[in-house]
């Protein structure tokens, strides 16, 4: 059984003290751990204040992004040692924004997935197709490609330490969700892939997170589908009372 995973993707948003005021709220909203795994992504300016605010608690702090180099001369990038040293256990790799505003390729997107695994980090690794690709009948096409140049050189092993989220771009941002349905065939398509590239086994057993307007209305719905084992959310996950009701639901 896989255990649910939330995650809350902020992006470019809230300052450090509107992140400390979030995960101060969070953390005193459950007397107990929630059913689900709790994970929110601040800005990297949050990163430090936010960890000393979760220490201990049941709220893992995530990275957005990280250079695929150890260090060096790469002005305005952050190390995955410099994310563990903030307080991280887990990086989004492969956002789709990263892809198209930032000209992430799949070949660059495999790099920061060894480096992140290196480094113990665990990658969120996000794929997902465009509006085009699905009129076009190529979703499974472009998913299975982004796989395949992703986990290039990647160990059963090391996939087995990934989530892999499904965000199809046109539902990032757009308050278009995917049905359930059309989620839950991704999923499967996602999980059968994984099945063949690196057993029943290790597919068994992955987080497949599905992000795209996951909202506290339609949560439920996504979660019911058999394969969706979680949600990356991004615009809902900025307002604290509606992720908890993400969290709970
Ligand atoms: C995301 O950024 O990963 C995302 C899914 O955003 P939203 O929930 O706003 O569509």
């Amino acid at each position: 059984m896989i255990r649910r995973v939330i995650a809350g993707n902020w992006k470019m948003n809230k300052t450090v003290a509107e992140s400390v005021a979030f995960a101060t709220r969070l953390r005193a909203a459950f007397d107990t751990p929630p059913g689900p795994e709790v994970i929110i992504a601040p800005p990297f300016t949050a990163l430090r204040a936010v960890a000393e605010v979760i220490r201990g608690s049941f709220i893992a702090l995530c990275a957005q992004n990280l250079h695929e180099a150890q260090k060096g001369a790469y002005t305005g990038e952050i190390s995955a040692g410099m994310l563990l040293d903030a307080g991280c256990t887990c990086v989004i790799i492969g956002h789709s924004e990263r892809r198209t505003l930032f000209g992430e390729g799949n070949d660059r997107i495999n790099r920061k997935l060894q480096t992140a695994l290196a480094a113990g980090l665990k990658p969120i690794f996000c794929v997902g197709e465009s509006l085009r690709q699905r009129e076009e009948d190529e979703t499974e096409t472009v998913i299975a490609h982004q796989l395949k140049e992703g986990l290039n050189n990647l160990t059963a092993d090391d996939i087995g330490r990934l989530a892999i989220a499904y965000e199809p771009v046109w539902a990032i941002g757009t308050g278009k969700t995917a049905s359930p349905e059309q989620a839950g065939k991704v999923h499967r398509f996602i999980r059968e892939w994984i099945g063949h590239r690196c057993g029943a086994e290790c597919a068994a057993a992955i987080a497949i997170l599905y992000g795209g307007s996951v909202t506290p209305e339609n949560i439920a719905g996504l979660m019911a589908q058999p394969e969706i084992n979680g949600g990356l959310i991004g615009g809902a996950s900025l307002d604290v009372d509606s992720f908890i009701r993400m969290i709970g639901n």
